[in-house]
């Protein structure tokens, strides 16, 4: 008897398999993870109590509606509750809008390189991709991205900051692209690292806050996540801020019960804790810089980041790099061909990173 495979959809064929920063080993010279962006900070205590708390009943499902949190959301970001949609982290929001939007024969644009989940989901939906390349400083080609919309465009991702250069979009930048995209395309400006961005008016403007671009744009759909700047990204939480048929339709495509209880209530304990939680971001924004100036007094180029990690373009270097760096005790994400990521995390980690990243230096 001949056996067939199960029928899978020719859509997964070819898809790039999420790679998630390798995990520090255990008992190994690893002691850093600095490839997935966490936090490095552990929980803060009332944050713990409330998950804590909520974990003696996970024998019930969640608040479906999340109510308790959408309310929490509602008054912090001054938006109706019928403007948000929570999802299991913001990939998963990212997920659901694109199930919203694309399907096959249609198409999803965005930067390149950028997060890279986004080819996976676009892939999985049997929409097609085009990606539109970064300028040579590493910075989103905002005309070249509104050139690239033909009639079979559905969704826009935009990354701000952009995951994994850490370089923004300024105010006239962005005001002008979102002039030239139809009312009917929605453009997804994600923000998973917001909080981090400490940029001053530079030429352009300021780095826009996507929840005031949102307000009188139909079209525009802000994306947050509770797992960088807040510290939460084993618990799988985001949200996103969209006008009504865009946040219903997110409703609509959840994953039913997806957020757990335990999200949830942290991230409420979390948003009431936002200015201790913020403080810890300031003492990563700082650690940022001497990072940056570090590799920029050894040499290197660094694009200026506003995220919590750096972009070193190592070009074939790049697996070398992130195999000396993995000697000494960190973990960082390369993309081979092309450069490292590396997450600001602990300051030994940070302080390995530059050591060998000054080595690789003088042997160029
Ligand atoms: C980390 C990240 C997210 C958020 O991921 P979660 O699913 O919320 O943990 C979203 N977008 C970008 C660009 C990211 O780097």
């Amino acid at each position: 008897m001949s056996e067939t495979s199960p029928k899978l959809r020719t859509e997964l064929e070819g898809i790039p398999t999420y790679k998630p920063g390798r995990p520090a080993a255990a008992g190994g010279p690893v002691a850093y993870k600095l490839s997935s962006n966490e936090n490095p900070y552990p929980p803060l205590p009332g944050v713990m109590e409330s998950v804590t708390a909520a974990a003696s009943s996970f024998n019930r499902y969640p608040d479906m509606a999340c109510t308790g949190l959408m309310n929490e959301l509602s008054d912090r970001f001054a938006v109706p509750v019928t403007h948000l949609a929570t999802g299991t982290g913001s990939v998963g929001v990212a997920q659901q809008l694109i199930q919203s939007t694309a399907g096959p024969g249609d198409e999803v644009i965005y930067a390149w390189r950028s997060f890279e989940a986004y080819p996976i989901i676009t892939q999985i939906s049997g929409a097609t991709s085009v990606q539109v390349p970064l300028t040579p400083g590493d910075v989103h080609d905002l005309d070249a991205m509104a050139d690239a919309i033909t009639d079979r465009t559905r969704l826009v991702f935009v990354c701000n900051p952009n995951n994994p250069t850490g370089t923004v979009v300024r105010r006239a930048g962005l005001e002008r692209f979102l002039e030239r995209v139809p009312s009917d395309v929605l453009v997804v400006l994600d923000e998973a690292y917001r909080e981090f961005i400490r940029s001053a008016e530079g030429e352009g403007g300021a780095v826009p806050d996507g929840v005031e671009l949102y307000r009188d744009r139909p079209n525009v759909c802000v994306l947050r996540t509770f797992s960088k700047a807040y510290g939460l990204a084993g618990l799988r939480v985001g949200f996103a801020i969209a006008h009504e048929p865009v946040a219903a339709a997110l409703r609509k495509t959840a994953v039913p019960f997806g957020v757990s209880q335990l999200a949830q209530d942290a991230a409420i304990a979390s948003l009431r804790a936002e200015d201790e939680l913020l403080g810890r971001v300031g003492s990563l924004v700082c650690e940022r810089t001497r990072v940056a100036d570090g590799l920029r007094a050894q040499g290197w180029t660094v694009p200026e980041t506003q995220a919590n990690f750096v972009w070193l373009r190592l070009g074939e270097r790049t697996v070398a790099f992130a195999a000396a760096c993995e000697r000494a005790g960190v973990v960082v994400r390369p993309f081979p061909g092309e450069g490292v990521r590396v997450t600001v995390g602990e300051t030994e980690g940070n302080d390995i990173f530059l050591k060998v990243a000054e080595g690789f230096r003088k042997e160029l």
